[in-house]
């Protein structure tokens, strides 16, 4: 176990209640879609990422690909030669069903190990139970992709899960945000409006 890591997770927890009792995803949703049309008015060259990957995503120019829900897509080593994968964030959680998150050893482990790690399987498993859970449940999946897993863990204790704080916050506000904003422009320009029409 790791006392100062859980007291941390507790309070972001606490952090993350009071936030969603102040209805913080409609409020940065506004604050998006403001800025936006302000950039929009006096044509300057704003650059959101969370928006910009979602415009990107919706236009056909990037996949909903994503690789926190993947083994050995994304790989983090710690110094002492533990190796997670999935979420980077892995390295900061603790969890006994989980081995802590460190499925194998580099210094110790062949390569063959690490991919037939049993822990590694049982997190998979869960871990496609959550984004399936995502997919029945959640309109923004398509410029999602399921979220990141080390986040469910910090907010559910568990991958077999959905929704997060910072997902509400880094994918579903943004993704209100752009659809309000590109509604607005659509319903001030007949020229927009009527080749949609
Ligand atoms: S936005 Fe949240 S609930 Fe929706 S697919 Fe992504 S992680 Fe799942």
């Amino acid at each position: 176990m790791n006392p100062a890591g859980n007291a941390a997770t507790c309070g972001l927890n606490k952090v993350a209640r009071r936030l969603l009792q102040l209805g913080v995803k409609p409020a940065l949703s506004f604050f998006l879609k403001r800025i936006l049309s302000l950039a929009f008015s006096e044509r300057y060259p704003l650059h959101i990422r969370e928006i910009e990957r979602i415009a990107e995503i919706l236009a056909g120019d990037a996949s909903g690909y994503n690789e926190l829900v993947h083994p050995w897509d994304v790989i983090a080593v710690a110094a002492n030669g533990d190796v997670t994968t999935f979420s980077p964030d892995f390295m900061e959680l603790r969890s006994p069903r989980y081995n802590n998150f460190c499925f194998g050893n580099i210094l110790k482990d062949d390569f063959e190990g690490l991919v037939e790690s049993v822990t590694l399987t049982t997190a998979l498993h869960d871990i496609s139970a959550g984004v399936e859970l995502c997919k029945r449940q959640c309109q923004y999946f398509e410029v999602c992709g399921g979220g990141s897993p080390g986040n469910k863990m910090a907010d559910h204790n568990s991958l077999d899960a959905a929704e997060t704080l910072f997902c509400r916050l880094s994918v579903q506000a943004p993704a209100d945000a752009l659809t309000e904003f590109v509604s607005e422009i659509a319903r001030a320009s007949p020229t927009v409006r009527s080749s949609a029409e």
